[in-house]
């Protein structure tokens, strides 16, 4: 729904209604340069007043039953499949994803909103433990059910701008949390359209702001103590600046990775491995490598290697470059021309000190060309940092020990994949792998929105995923009785 330049700005969801500031700023599309809208910025006391409502609606939100809340979350929805495609453009034009992927996403968001109603229902059943099993607690009995840490404050990325705004507004509203929400910079128009939806419904006023606070005001909010929990999505760099300042919050960070796909020696007949390569090429590229699960790696097995690459490069090769809005495109523009040409400055790293350049390799503006190398070296920034572009990395390696131990050869660990038919490898994978998830037959891109989703070492703490993030929203406390 991008607006014409002369519309007035779009407003931001101030306590549930709808605000303006004194600012504005404004949104263009990475495609073409176009401006796609102008949005308002809330002041200070604006923000303040945010903060203050969703303090102030704590006991009455907790208090709300669930079949209202399962209700306004159904709502949201419903609303959603209705919208799709609009939303659907409107995705496409602030952040350059190509319409089959915007569409997919609204479809993820729909998912979400659905699951966090079906969770509003169930959440909280409590749990009943005996006490009597030491003599001092004859007669008593614990009982556990969840609380509300308080108001959480939501920060989210700019690659799936409605999908993981839902991450974090709709299972807030699930637990019971109010939550103040801050869209990213480059797409909050995806993010400030789930307000309208929210508005539709009976949810207390002050349960909910849709707040595009510039960057720099952010510490201020995030250093906030009427806000105990900090639930962020984005970078390594800002997650790990957040949790430093304020180590005492309960934060979740759902931060990058650079997925790893194993292509195992069983997986080795034309039709698996024609698979492997297209799944390989599609989740290396789709929305521009910009997924924090994009497959950024692949570990072949020797003997299948060979036969494997030929194949991988083909697919990347096939992939559909250009304008977003076109229903045949499946790889857009990066988010804008700086992130293309950081991505252009690493392939070219790794090339000059020894890299073979397979495929692309290219820069056109904002957009990167699908791009495959081998014999990276292990040291090249593109070999230890999250790309975050359409650019694969192949290594050859021998026997499964040798897989898995160049997975964990990361400080990331967010999820992999392993292709295998063998029960057997599928368990050892789970065991001897460091991440949050391991996909077996598929790519590491592989997530299910009410899947536990989150990572371990560098890219982060706590899970998403709508329960795994109304357990984090939420903390568990014990009434024992006495006397029974
Ligand atoms: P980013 O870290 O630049 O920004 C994320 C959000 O933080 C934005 O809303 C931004 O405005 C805000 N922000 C910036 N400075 C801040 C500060 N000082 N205090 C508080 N908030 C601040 O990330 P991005 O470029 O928008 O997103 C890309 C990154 O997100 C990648 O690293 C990607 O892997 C990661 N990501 C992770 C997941 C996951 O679930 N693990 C999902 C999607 C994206």
């Amino acid at each position: 729904m991008p607006i014409p330049t002369d519309a007035a700005p779009t407003a931001f969801w101030l306590a549930g209604r709808e605000a303006t500031g004194e600012a504005t700023f404004d949104v263009t599309s990475p495609w073409d340069g176009r401006l796609v809208g102008t949005v308002s910025v809330p002041t200070e006391a604006q923000v303040e007043e945010a903060v203050a409502a969703s303090v102030a609606v704590q006991e009455e939100l907790a208090a709300t039953p669930a079949h209202v809340r399962a209700a306004a979350l159904d709502h949201v929805h419903r609303r959603l499949v209705e919208r799709t495609e609009e939303i659907a453009r409107l995705i496409s034009a602030e952040n350059g994803k190509p319409m089959k992927w915007a569409r997919g996403e609204v479809g993820r968001a729909v998912s979400v909103f659905r699951f966090a109603a079906e969770e509003a229902r169930r959440f909280n059943g409590g749990e009943a433990q005996r006490l009597d099993t030491d003599a001092g607690g004859a007669g008593r009995l614990a009982l556990t059910r969840r609380f509300p840490r308080g108001t959480v404050l939501g920060i989210a990325p700019f690659n799936f701008p409605l999908n993981l705004c839902a991450h974090k507004i709709a299972p807030a509203i699930a637990a019971g949390a109010p939550i103040i929400l801050k869209p990213a910079p480059a797409t909050p128009l995806s993010g400030l359209i789930l307000g309208e939806l929210l508005a539709e419904t009976d949810l207390p006023a002050g349960s909910w702001s849709i707040l595009p606070v510039p960057n720099d005001r952010m510490p201020a909010l995030v250093q906030d103590e009427r806000l105990p929990v900090v639930s962020f999505t984005g970078s390594e760099k800002v997650g790990y600046a957040i949790l430093d300042s304020v180590p005492r919050k309960h934060c979740t960070l759902e931060l990058g990775g650079n997925g790893a796909a194993v292509v195992l020696p069983d997986f080795s007949s034309e039709a698996d491995l024609d698979w492997a390569a297209q799944r390989i090429a599609t989740f290396s590229n789709y929305q521009g490598g910009q997924s924090c699960i994009s497959v950024q790696r692949v570990i072949a097995d020797a003997s299948v290697y060979d036969r494997l690459v030929p194949k991988i490069v083909a697919a990347v090769e096939a992939q559909v470059t250009g304008d977003p809005s076109d229903d045949a495109t499946e790889v857009g523009p990066l988010v804008n021309e700086d992130a293309a040409q950081r991505v252009e400055s690493w392939v070219d790293e790794a090339v000059e000190r020894g890299a073979k350049l397979l495929a692309g390799g290219k820069r056109d503006g904002a957009s990167y060309a699908p791009t495959v190398l081998e014999d990276v070296p292990a040291d090249a920034t593109l070999a230890c940092e999250e790309v975050f572009g359409p650019v694969l990395t192949l290594k050859k390696v021998d026997g499964e020990a040798a897989a898995f131990a160049a997975v964990n050869d990361s400080k990331f660990g967010l999820q992999a994949g392993v292709f295998t038919h063998d029960v057997q490898t599928a368990f050892r994978a789970h065991r001897a792998l460091e991440v949050g998830g391991v996909i077996i037959g598929d790519v590491p891109s592989y997530r299910a929105d009410q899947m536990p989703y989150g990572g371990v070492k560098q890219s982060g703490v706590g899970r998403e995923g709508v329960r795994f993030a109304m357990d984090d929203y939420t903390y568990e406390r014990v009434l024992v009785l006495t006397g029974l």
